[in-house]
């Protein structure tokens, strides 16, 4: 077929694809799996025996007593228990825990003049106490230091008085009783005030002896921390804290009103707490497959985050979620409803990213034959009460993977099946696959597909020592997030049910995937890649529309850079299919011809970036632009970079130390901060097939900030010279 005709074909391909994708067919709701087998699947996933383990775990924010810390903790029996209930073989593995970690015992607050009355007390609401809190028995009187900026402390004159802030409870802690002797402080602030004025959060004082345990990536809103940072400082030792106590914004306020009218307050504050000795609690459980040869899939969900704070959402809901599809699974293979898999689930419950990254690291060859990774992070909630979304977080293009595409078909399953269509109003379920548990919410499952996002446990797995592709099924916004409220009145049975139906046929999907699920899979691959690569057309587009004279060559070359960077991702995502092929020729005789597609698509969508650029240049006045390689992108083009075995050799981080042993003055002789987006990404990208200018094309289609070439060669200089990557 001539280059022209298969440039019309894909045009007419693309037009097709922005069709299909449009407008949903409101007749057609497929999935992978055949219906009998999704039936099974969703009608034996219960949302109502999720929701009882969250509220088994998690029915109210509980006061961890002492002898707890000893362990098993109640979320890791809670879980044990129900494992041995269904019948599944599962293991506690503790490891023993190098700090320790803050226990509040007691922590009461009372006003003493004028009024004699309760203000704040740990019994009541356990996070009234913030954590890190000091023992102390203290008569003092209050100070008003409104946001507590040091300002505003310097003029309270807080010395031998507790400050009331309706700013950052840890920030003021920090100013007022660390440097300027106030002997406490109280927070009356929250994220949301105006929402819910009951909520509170889960705040604390001191650093990581703050009830932390474990290791936490960046809060979700926050920016992932993988930036391109230089070696850390020494910690500079920390001044002993001293308390603080929370109220809710509603109850906060009425003291707010009498200090700001200058109200002599005079309170007793008596902190009672405590250092305790603890081991991380990971637990795995295991459905075996029947061909131990065939690869592993793993499901995992953080059980605990820190030891003080408890969450219904985050992520009671997700640990309860993986449970729950256990359970469903085993059942109906144990009563022969579904075919056992070939490939053995594996399921992973511990604290966040800290314990599960200890398992991880501990089981290196179990993980090396592990294909993929399903996280859930905060699945529960009830969408419409927090106008959250159900989101599918996909891997970056450095794990590109199948797990993405296969669990966007039941996303799209269950969303676009349960939502009513005008077209559907004639049927006796207007809404065509109601997917609803009898005790929750009979609403829409507003579902969306995004890019990647960090800061949860599948970056455990998507570690460049690792190397598992982890996806991310997490509903957002949280309205409740990391506070008081986040209990199980705002989880939904409904919810919770499609998201384990989801999870379950996802890993089903993989677990039995013959090569004919294989060819199955690529197929939709490329489909989905037209749309994709659909998008990537458009930001290209708009980058050309906002062109100067001046920047028309610039906007160019990063207008093809997203398409250019869009196919490397689809092609690597359709090799990553040979994974699950006996018949490595013929399925990859059929992935040629999908990748054939692709490029068909990126370069009928080049072409119009062509056109474009040519209208453009002629609405602008400007000569058309051509890019030329400089002789920094010549010997870039030359240059393929791949990783040694040192590498992955010692698992989860492994690689670390080896960055870390590279002397400083070689490491300043390539400098890269500033030219590069992330230094991670560029990790996990290079795997022997892309050279550097591809590399950049495939980090820049990720990100607004673009990385350089410059930046790019210079970091694998310093990964050369570690000895984990060579070229
Ligand atoms: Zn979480």
């Amino acid at each position: 077929m001539t280059k022209r005709k298969i440039l019309i074909l894909v045009a007419a391909l693309a037009v097709v694809a922005g069709v299909v994708v449009a407008q949903y067919t409101p007749w057609l709701y497929w999935t992978f799996l055949p219906k009998e087998q999704i039936d099974e699947i969703v009608g034996e996933a219960s949302g109502e025996t999720a929701l009882s383990t969250i509220i088994d775990i998690n029915g109210y924010n509980r006061d961890r007593l002492s002898a707890e810390y000893a362990g098993p903790f109640v979320e890791t029996q809670v879980i044990l228990n129900r494992l041995k209930q269904y019948g599944i073989a599962a293991e506690l593995v503790k490891y023993p825990a190098a700090n320790e970690l803050w226990d509040g015992v007691k922590g009461e607050l009372w006003e003493m003049k004028p009024r004699h009355q309760k203000l704040a007390s740990m019994r009541d609401m356990v996070p009234m106490l913030a954590s890190g809190s000091q023992p102390t028995d203290v008569t003092a009187d209050l100070v008003w230091v409104g946001r507590g900026t040091p300002a505003e402390i310097d003029a309270a004159k807080v010395e031998g008085k507790i400050a009331v802030t309706e700013g950052s409870l840890a920030a003021v802690h920090n100013y007022a009783c660390n440097q300027k002797g106030a002997l406490g402080v109280i927070g009356i602030a929250i994220s949301r005030p105006y929402f819910d004025s009951l909520q509170m959060p889960w705040a604390g004082i001191g650093g990581r002896r703050g009830g932390g345990g474990g290791q936490r990536g960046a809060a979700p809103g926050q920016p992932p921390a993988a930036a391109a940072q230089p070696p850390q400082q020494p910690a500079q030792p920390q001044p002993k804290p001293k308390f603080g106590f929370q109220l809710p914004v509603r109850e906060g306020d009425f003291l707010k009103q009498r200090l700001m009218t200058n109200e002599k307050i005079t309170v007793h504050a008596v902190v009672e707490s405590k250092q305790e000795k603890y081991n991380n609690e990971d637990i795995v459980a295991l459905i075996p497959g029947t061909d131990p040869n065939a690869g592993e899939i793993i499901f995992s969900a953080h059980l605990f985050e820190g030891f003080t704070k408890f969450g219904a959402n985050d992520n009671t809901s997700g640990s309860a979620t993986i449970l729950e599809v256990a359970r469903l699974l085993n059942t109906c293979f144990q009563e022969g409803r579904l075919p056992k898999p070939k490939r053995t689930i594996r399921f992973l419950w511990g604290p966040e990213i800290g314990g599960t990254g200890m398992w991880v690291k501990a089981n290196k060859a179990i993980m090396d034959k592990t294909l993929c990774n399903i996280n859930m992070d905060m699945v529960g909630e009830w969408l419409s009460k927090n106008q959250a979304f159900m989101c599918l977080m996909r891997t970056t293009f450095g794990n590109a993977h199948y797990i993405n595409d296969v669990m966007e078909n039941y996303y799209r399953y269950v969303g676009e099946g349960n939502r009513e269509r005008i077209q559907n109003r004639g049927d006796a379920y207007k809404v065509p696959l109601r997917i609803v548990a009898p005790f929750g919410a009979d609403e829409p499952f507003w579902y969306s597909i995004e890019t990647h996002y960090g800061a949860s446990d599948h970056e455990v797995f998507n570690d460049w020592g690792v190397r598992v592709p982890g996806v991310m099924m997490i509903a957002w916004p949280d309205r409740w997030y990391h506070t008081s409220g986040d209990l199980p009145d705002k989880s939904d049975a409904t919810q919770l049910k499609r998201a384990a139906a989801i999870g379950a046929a996802g890993a089903y999907t993989v677990a039995t995937a013959d090569d004919n699920m294989a060819v199955k899979i690529a197929g939709e691959i490329a489909s989905n890649a037209a749309r994709r690569l659909g998008h990537y057309l458009v930001v290209g587009l708009e980058t050309l529309n906002k062109a100067t004279d001046k920047t028309l060559l610039d906007a160019f070359k990063e207008a093809r850079g997203y398409v250019e960077g869009g196919m490397l991702n689809e092609k690597d995502t359709l090799d990553s299919i040979l994974q699950l092929a006996t018949d490595k020729a013929g399925v990859g005789a059929y992935v040629a011809q999908m990748k054939k597609s692709v490029e068909a698509t990126g370069a009928a969508h080049l072409a119009t970036l062509q056109a474009h650029m040519e209208a453009m240049a002629k609405k602008l006045g400007a000569k058309l632009v051509k890019i030329e390689p400089s002789e920094l992108d010549k010997k870039a083009m030359k240059i393929v970079p791949r990783t040694t075995a040192k590498m992955t050799a010692e698992g989860h981080q492994g690689y670390q130390k080896y960055l870390g042993a590279v002397p400083q003055d070689q490491r300043l002789k390539f400098p890269y901060t500033g030219e590069l987006f992330t230094t991670n990404e560029l990790q996990l990208l290079i795997n022997g097939k892309h050279n550097v200018l591809e590399l950049k094309s495939l980090l820049d289609a990720q990100s607004q900030r673009k990385s350089t070439v410059k930046g790019i060669m210079n970091y694998l200089q310093i990964l050369k010279l570690a000895g984990l990557v060579e070229f």
